[in-house]
């Protein structure tokens, strides 16, 4: 195989869009880019067709006693807009100072290639390698994985017969230090609409008589939380998992500081986030948000008026275990109970998603039943970590969702091994994206001995 920063060039010169249908031919070439490497590897590879975007899925399959691993990923990417905020153009790969960058070098072209380039090496010194390796690699991750439901329909339990899976689409803190993710937030979607009068009023002639559905919707918003920064929605934190003693550790090493933070975000202050420090709270708790609020005038000066309707926009980020179906109804239970007499209430039950946790071996509370796999995997990756990057990793549950790994967790039972491969400067989503060579270098080294680990050859 080819020298990995070259792979990675060629890779981002697809430009695979998924949301705008006028890169169709850009989504076409960086899966079929994908599916030639990974015939290249030795792979049976499958093109799933879906209603969008086809997923690759690709076996390496030998012994049925050979420890079997999923290795996700997408071959999709968010729009480059506004084009004119990058330095070079986003599908020409270019290299300054050590960085390499275009759309899709971090997310998720760059680890792909990592694994891709860590697995050819491996091949190359045991062409007989007792691993079973399964490739899902979507098309559809950044607009929501939409064919990912269709596809566990009728994979899940093929898929099931893994042991875990890889997965390198979280984030680090800097080049030199790891965070392997043990968890993820689910979330909550949610639209509420209070309408009053059946038009806008006078309120000279009728204030005072009318429920202002502004008001009586400002005041439901505001008892959503208490003074403590506590969701005061009961039950809402009935099924919340604990925090462990050994995760504020973990935490602890993480290299930033409340101070630091606050800086970053230029906020005066925190929010009092229920006991939790800020740190802790953007990770282990779950939250629920006004995303947006509207009704009534909203142009220049003053306009003496009764709105006839107002709305809010909710989310929450939910931790572990707690059950978003049941989070969701008890969120709109909360808002019915509260609404007043004068306004009618309407809702918008939007998209749900589950949170996700794993727990690393060793810790006091790892699941007695962990798969020997998995915990091998965990073993392999803080070993190789370590001497590659020269410190341990932090575990570390994040704040962001990622929907589709809770789903393999539930359709196909698969935990995961989330190893961060991006840091904060390689702007995910945003122009100039890029990926440090330096790290794709150790990354490569890291999962070359976590693969042989796995496979039990080294
Ligand atoms: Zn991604």
């Amino acid at each position: 195989m080819q020298n990995p920063t070259e792979l990675l060039k060629d890779y981002i010169r697809f430009p695979s869009v998924s949301t705008d249908p006028a890169y169709g031919e850009g989504m076409a070439g960086a899966r079929n880019y994908a599916c030639g490497l990974l015939e290249q590897l030795g792979f049976t590879v499958e093109t799933v067709e879906t209603e969008l975007h086809p997923i690759l899925l690709a076996d390496r399959i030998g012994s049925p006693d050979w420890p079997h691993i999923v290795i996700y990923g997408h071959y999709d990417v968010q729009p480059a807009d506004p084009f004119a905020l990058w330095t070079d153009a986003p599908f020409e790969p270019t290299i300054r100072d050590g960085r390499l960058y275009g759309r899709g070098a971090a997310d998720n072209k760059g680890p792909t290639i990592v694994h891709m380039a860590a697995l050819a090496r491996v091949l190359a010194e045991h062409p007989d390698l007792p691993l079973n390796i399964t490739y899902v690699i979507e098309g559809e991750e950044e607009i929501g994985s939409p064919s990912m439901p269709a596809f566990f329909e009728r994979y899940a339990e093929r898929l099931s017969e893994a042991d875990f899976m890889l997965v390198s689409d979280t984030g680090s803190p800097n080049t030199e230090q790891i965070v392997i993710t043990t968890a993820l937030r689910g979330l909550v979607d949610l639209e509420v609409k209070l309408r009053g009068p059946k038009s806008d009023l006078h309120s000279g002639i009728h204030g005072g008589a009318v429920y202002n559905p502004i008001q009586a919707l400002a005041e439901i918003c505001a008892s959503l939380h208490d003074a403590d920064g506590r969701v005061n929605v009961p039950g809402f934190y009935d099924d919340v998992v604990p925090v462990f003693d050994w995760e504020r550790d973990e935490l602890k090493r993480y290299p930033e500081t409340v101070e630091s933070y606050r800086r970053m975000l230029d906020v005066p202050a925190f929010y009092p986030a229920n006991g939790l420090s800020p740190l802790e709270a953007v990770r282990f708790g779950p939250t629920l948000e006004l995303n947006g609020i509207g009704g009534g005038y909203q142009g220049a000066g003053s306009k003496t008026v009764i709105p006839s309707e107002a709305f809010v926009k909710i989310t929450c980020r939910l931790v572990a275990d707690q059950d978003p179906v049941k989070i969701q109804q008890q969120v709109v239970q909360t808002i019915r109970d509260r609404c007043p007499p004068g306004v009618t209430l309407s809702l918008r039950e939007g998209g749900i998603a589950e949170a996700y946790l794993v727990v690393p071996p060793g810790r006091p509370n790892t699941p007695a039943d962990q798969p020997e796999a998995l915990a091998r995997a965990f073993r392999a990756a803080d070993r190789a970590i370590g001497e590659y990057f020269g410190q341990a990793p932090i575990y570390l549950r994040e704040g962001g969702s990622i929907p589709v790994i809770a789903d393999f967790k539930k359709r196909a039972g698969l935990d995961a091994l989330m190893i961060g491969l991006f840091t904060p400067i390689d702007n995910l989503h945003a122009p100039d994206e890029g990926f440090s060579l330096s790290l794709m270098d150790k990354a490569i080294a890291a999962f070359e001995d976590i693969i042989k680990r796995i496979a039990k050859v080294s």
